[in-house]
């Protein structure tokens, strides 16, 4: 800290990315040379929410080849009984990461592994599973995720509120004195995700107040969702070096825009890295026949697919038309994909070649997230599917004549609703596996059970003197 009370800029150890193809032994001999201490073998539970172990670096060498176990018992959606053996995490050496802010210990993302076998129900192997389908049709899934949080402050009352005081705009989005007032803990956390080399290109005020954006380059799939689920981890951290909360919940607050996770999606070809999505005919604003048949097949899935990319109770409180003080929300209500226009679910950004899922929200996993939609994508190609027309007007102020008349479908309007639909559609039990499936519809369904079941202040001021 210094003198200010404000955290110095992170000392980053120098090579951060360890060299390809260094033996377990060779990578404990550098990390411990450039003063790490501690290896994290980290993995995730059905939120996308880091778990680990942290051993010695000396004992590296035998944490990279599974000495780390775990009952999965203890954790939500990693499921085995209480009695089971214990699964063991399997480290990837290539997602070393050192922490910007504790340069003496690195975190490991791993999938886990039962009897030396690779555990079916693992989100970062279920990514890893489809990704090996996309493959062998000789393709490689690149994701780019915007990620949007609100970052608050606690009163002593417990209120929150934007870490600014001034960050009370009614139309607050690209505020630059917002921006600007909280540019010590995000000036941290850029330059913390460029010394990890995710190439910031952006950051901003987004439209709820105390709410901002950071946009990184693109890559495999794999590497993203690494990245998303460290940079909540990473986000949390910096900020509440200064005392405040970064907040992944997709909507806080009901009078402001929520939190999205928008999954802007490509596949290129496996061998030369070719985006795929171009279109060959040089109409550069859209994607070609096989992104569309990609589209095609998000569409199809597109309900149970929300259950895994907008899964919590409070995720379908963002999906919703109006709601903030600046008017519409930004946020997907119907399954429609098309041009620019943000009232599109599946979004062709201006200049084309990719596809930008707007469903999605900061509270997904991304794994298991970016897994399904791959999934349901290459359905669509596989299938040879066709989008139908693309929808080029506000979807939001559509009548429902209109919105019948052009076939426009609704997205589910609760958890419960979309989780029946993940229940209802094969393509779940596919791409989880039946242990994963069945954990997650479990785990879903109460989860909506016990929302359901709470009565609600809402509830109380509207009904209890009504009648
Ligand atoms: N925050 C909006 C959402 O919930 C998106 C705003 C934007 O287009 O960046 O998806
Ligand atoms: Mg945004």
């Amino acid at each position: 800290m210094s003198a200010t009370g404000v955290m110095e800029p992170p000392c980053l150890a120098p090579g951060l990315r360890l060299p390809e193809g260094l033996s377990a032994e060779e990578a404990r001999t550098q990390l411990a040379a450039q003063g790490v201490r501690y290896a994290l073998a980290s993995f995730v539970d059905l939120h996308g929410v880091c778990k680990a172990k942290a051993v010695p670096i000396a004992h590296l060498p035998a944490m990279l080849a599974g000495s780390e176990l775990f009952t999965g018992a203890a954790l939500d959606g990693v499921p085995q009984d209480v009695s089971d053996d214990e699964v063991a995490t399997l480290p990837d050496l290539s997602s070393a990461t050192v922490l910007p802010w504790r340069p003496d210990t690195v975190w490991m993302a791993s999938t886990l592994h039962l009897h030396g076998q690779p555990f079916e129900a693992c989100s970062r192997g279920i990514l890893e599973r489809v990704r090996g389908q996309a493959a062998r049709m000789g393709l490689r899934f690149h994701l780019g995720v915007e990620t949007e949080f609100f970052v608050l402050k606690r009163g002593a009352d417990g209120s929150l509120a934007p870490a600014s005081s001034s960050d009370s705009l009614e139309k607050p989005c690209y505020d630059l004195r917002g921006l600007l007032d909280n540019l010590d803990w995000l000036d941290e956390l850029v330059q913390a995700m460029n010394g990890l080399g995710w190439g910031v290109y952006s950051f901003d005020h987004e439209d709820g107040n105390g709410q901002f954006e950071t946009d990184f380059g693109y890559a495999d799939a794999l590497i993203t969702a690494d990245r998303v689920t460290f940079f909540r981890l990473m986000a949390r951290e910096i900020t509440r070096r200064h005392g405040l909360i970064a907040s992944f919940m997709p909507k806080p607050f009901a009078d402001r825009t929520g939190s999205g996770a928008h999954f802007n999606m490509s596949l290129a070809d496996l061998e030369s890295g070719t985006n795929l999505f171009t279109p060959a005919d040089g109409a550069g604003s859209w994607v070609s026949p096989l992104g569309r048949q990609f589209i095609a097949g998000i569409l199809r899935h597109a309900p149970a697919l929300c259950a895994v990319i907008a899964p919590t109770v409070n995720s379908y409180k963002r999906l919703v038309v109006q709601g903030s003080m600046s008017g519409f929300t930004w946020a997907p209500v119907f399954i429609c994909y098309g041009n620019n226009n943000r009232t599109n679910m599946l979004r062709i950004p201006g200049a084309g070649s990719r596809v930008e899922c707007r469903a999605a929200d900061s509270s997904c996993n991304p794994y298991l997230a970016a897994a399904m939609l791959l999934a349901a994508g290459l359905e669509g190609i596989r299938e040879g599917l066709d989008p139908g027309e693309p929808n080029l007007v506000n979807a939001y102020r559509l009548s429902p004549e209109e919105r019948e008349a052009r076939g426009l479908h609704a997205l589910p309007r609760t958890l419960g609703e979309a989780v029946e639909a993940f229940a209802a559609d094969p393509l779940g039990r596919e791409v989880f596996g039946e242990a994963m499936a069945e954990a997650f519809i479990s785990f879903k369904r109460q989860e909506w059970a016990s929302y359901h079941g709470a009565i609600s202040r809402w509830e109380t001021e509207r009904y209890l003197e009504l009648f």
